[in-house]
């Protein structure tokens, strides 16, 4: 069993981000768990119904702010999530993509300098660009195109990594910094571009699946839940003394910054992903091929025996079971929206 650090005491934590996908139910599991949240986001992909549920709760407060402007707020804890995810939204307007991954990192590594406050980077598998290696592990270095359309986003993620680490060796800020891979769950948006959600709402409407490439290039998708669970125990891990070895159950590792992967190791094709989604709805879509985009990743997969080892982390919720969840909420709110 984990047991966690001081993560049971009250704390008051910033979530860039934070009306986001990954953000909302960030904000919404450390409520749970008695900490006063504070979500800050300036809604370029987030949506205020992912935490409307929230805004009642006395623990709960709301920050309209682009991150790529300063501010300073008294915290204990920030979890850096600001900045859009699906390759649609961050190549919209890539340089602004850029300036929100170098300037948010600087804007908040410098909060948390100031105000002594450990943070976390949610960072990605897009670190390693079109890997060489499989699966990919920590210590891999990537193979990332730097000129490309991805790049804003890849490149703008592996600098923010670089900022982390250079603020922790020069000024001693506690950093810890999580690869996120694929993740899915309730709350992605409708329109959001990234597969899961496009299938899903394809299947629902028995409209076309639209695969892109032969369907052959692979992806492992983690259930939200699991992923914050990760997210949380990474947060959590202490940055002090070496433990007893009979201590074992707690962090014993002195300082452990990351870089972590977290993500489901279970590998599909996307081919597979969308026969899946159509057999779940029971739809009447075909499926039908279109152009590949550039620099898509052909594979991609976590090793995550590091997390599995310090953090006894491990995803348990099932692609199927997790795809149900999703199918469901993306029924209701297909009805309501
Ligand atoms: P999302 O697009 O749903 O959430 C991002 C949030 O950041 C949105 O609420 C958006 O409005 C906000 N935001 C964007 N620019 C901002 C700015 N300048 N100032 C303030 N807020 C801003 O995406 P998500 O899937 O929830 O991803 C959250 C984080 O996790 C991102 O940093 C993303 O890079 C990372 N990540 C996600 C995945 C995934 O599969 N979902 C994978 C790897 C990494
Ligand atoms: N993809 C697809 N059809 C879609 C959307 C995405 O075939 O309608 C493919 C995409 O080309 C990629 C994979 O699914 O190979 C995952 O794409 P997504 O945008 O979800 O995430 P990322 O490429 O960033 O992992």
């Amino acid at each position: 069993m984990y047991v966690y650090g001081t993560y049971r005491q009250p704390k008051r934590i910033l979530v860039t981000g934070g009306a986001g996908f990954i953000g909302s139910h960030l904000c919404e599991r450390l409520l749970m768990d008695g900490h006063d949240v504070i979500c800050l986001d300036n809604y370029f992909t987030g949506m205020k119904r992912n935490i409307s549920h929230l805004i009642h709760n006395s623990r709960f407060e709301l920050l309209r702010h682009d991150v790529t402007e300063p501010i300073l707020l008294e915290v204990d804890w920030i979890f850096n999530l600001a900045c859009p995810a699906s390759p649609i939204h961050y190549q919209y307007n890539p340089v602004k993509t850029i300036k929100v991954n170098v300037l948010g990192a600087l804007h908040m590594l410098g909060l948390a300098k100031r105000v002594r406050a450990r943070i976390m980077q949610a960072s990605t598998s897009e670190i390693y660009g079109d890997p060489e290696i499989h699966p990919q592990k920590e210590e891999y270095w990537g193979n990332v195109n730097p000129i490309g359309k991805r790049s804003c986003y890849d490149e703008g993620k592996r600098v923010a990594e670089t900022l982390f680490f250079d603020y922790m060796r020069q000024n001693k800020v506690d950093i810890k910094v999580v690869r996120i891979f694929n993740t899915f769950g309730p709350r992605m948006r409708h329109d959001d571009g990234r597969v899961i959600s496009n299938f899903i709402i394809q299947a629902l409407m028995n409209k076309p699946i639209t695969i892109y490439g032969k369907g052959t290039q692979t992806r492992s998708f983690c259930y939200i839940d699991d992923m914050i669970e990760g997210m949380i125990r990474v947060m959590d891990y202490e940055t002090g003394e070496y433990k007893k070895e009979s201590d074992y159950t707690k962090p014993y590792l002195s300082g452990f910054p990351g870089p972590i992967n977290l993500g489901n190791p279970e590998e599909v094709t996307i081919l597979s992903i969308a026969k899946k989604i159509v057999d779940i709805c029971g739809s009447k879509s075909k499926i039908i091929f279109k152009g590949l985009p550039e620099d898509d990743p052909k594979r991609r997969c976590p090793d995550i025996s590091m997390a599995k080892r310090y953090l006894k982390w491990q995803p348990y919720v099932s692609l199927d079971e997790g795809l149900k969840r999703t199918i469901e909420y993306f029924k209701k709110t297909i009805q309501t929206s």
